[in-house]
């Protein structure tokens, strides 16, 4: 499909594209670039490329797919070394959490006939580094592209297809819009995730150890996610500041109305609620997007689908540790610092 990708960042994401393009046979040679010199040294051991370096341009000469897989506020520094170096045809994408930000910081780099398509893969988990990557991650998956109007239908066709073949569903759409969606579906629920876990943190020693000894319940499930990778949430909401804005106000609007609820002991209230947002966790299932396993994907060993080598879809019901976020899936990794589903 490509004769050769440049993966600028090798951590969770860029390591799974590797392992997936290598065992799809979606390009001839992949080029891997990071930062420091322990990562690439880990990327190497791996086998996860055919050429390292810690200089980008080195990896981008002559690729015709170049993927920023790092933290999208070190896109504009980056951009602007490889931007003179990317070859005319080449298309380059990354796989930012956010649209708007990214494409602002990539677009004045881009030279002519290179075509800037960026993309969104809505899957991970809360690990981080290239050993936490797994050629599985994107199966059954959203990858969200956010191709600008004028952009060349082959290129993004040719984009849509290498998403497809690492086992996506692939969807495009405005940044803007993306940028909201993500705001609702995944931005909120980290940031209350992270203040959850942070009111526990602040609690007396006594109270503290009660909650980890009883975290059975919900709690557990905000630890989690809240284990997600500093930077790269650090970076999400500086970058997508007026879509969480907007949709925290909607949020604490709403919390308001509950704590009402409460307060006043609307017992009829409550119970419409909660029956309306049961019938969203049922239509997320129906979707596909989660097992009826209650266990917001800790292990839970059910069947999974996965490709099969004439491209047919074969299930498997050995047993396969899932980790998620409001998407995830499914790897043996170790634990690493963490970045989540963004
Ligand atoms: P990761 O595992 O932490 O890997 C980050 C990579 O970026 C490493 O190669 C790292 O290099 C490099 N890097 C870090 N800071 C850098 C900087 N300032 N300049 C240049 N390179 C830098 O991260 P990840 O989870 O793969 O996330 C990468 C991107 O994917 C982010 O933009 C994130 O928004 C997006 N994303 C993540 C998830 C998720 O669940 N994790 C899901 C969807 C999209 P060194 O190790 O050499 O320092």
């Amino acid at each position: 499909m490509f004769e050769k990708l440049a993966l600028i960042g090798i951590g969770l994401i860029g390591s799974s594209i590797a392992r997936g393009v290598r065992l799809k046979g979606l390009a001839k040679t992949i080029a891997i670039s990071t930062r420091r010199q322990e990562t690439l040294d880990e990327a190497r051991a791996l086998g996860l490329g055919d050429s390292y370096s810690l200089d980008p341009i080195a990896a981008v000469a002559h690729a015709d797919l170049v993927i920023l897989c790092i933290p999208v506020q070190s896109y504009g520094a980056v951009m602007q070394q490889i931007g003179p170096y990317l070859e005319v045809g080449a298309i380059l994408s990354d796989v930012g959490s956010v649209k708007q930000h990214v494409i602002r910081e990539m677009a004045p780099f881009v030279p002519k006939g290179v075509s800037l398509i960026p993309g969104h893969p809505i899957a991970g988990t809360e690990h981080s580094g290239p050993s936490s990557g797994f050629p599985e991650l994107f199966t059954n998956r959203w990858c969200v592209l956010t191709p600008a109007k004028d952009a060349d239908p082959k290129a993004v066709a040719k984009l849509t297809a290498f998403w497809s073949a690492l086992g996506s569903n692939v969807e495009t759409m405005d940044p803007a819009h993306h940028d909201m969606v993500l705001a609702i579906t995944s931005h909120i629920p980290h940031l209350v995730a992270y203040n959850i876990v942070g009111t526990v943190a602040d609690l007396e020693t006594a109270t503290q150890s009660e909650v980890i000894k009883f975290s059975a319940s919900g709690f557990r499930d905000f630890t989690r996610i809240a284990a997600s990778d500093p930077v790269m949430w650090r970076d999400v909401f500086l970058t997508n500041r007026d879509a969480v804005l907007e949709m925290l106000g909607r949020f604490l609007t709403d919390l308001g109305a509950l704590q009402k609820m409460v307060e006043s002991g609307d017992g009829p209230g409550l119970e419409e609620l909660f029956t309306r947002t049961r019938k969203i966790r049922r239509s997320i299932i129906t979707a596909g997007q989660e097992t009826a396993a209650a266990d917001f994907g800790r292990p839970h060993g059910e069947a999974r689908v996965l490709s099969g080598p004439s491209g047919t879809a074969e299930v498997t019901s050995a047993p396969v540790p899932v980790v998620d976020v409001n998407v995830e899936v499914a790897r043996p990794v170790r634990e690493h610092g963490g970045g989540d589903d963004a």
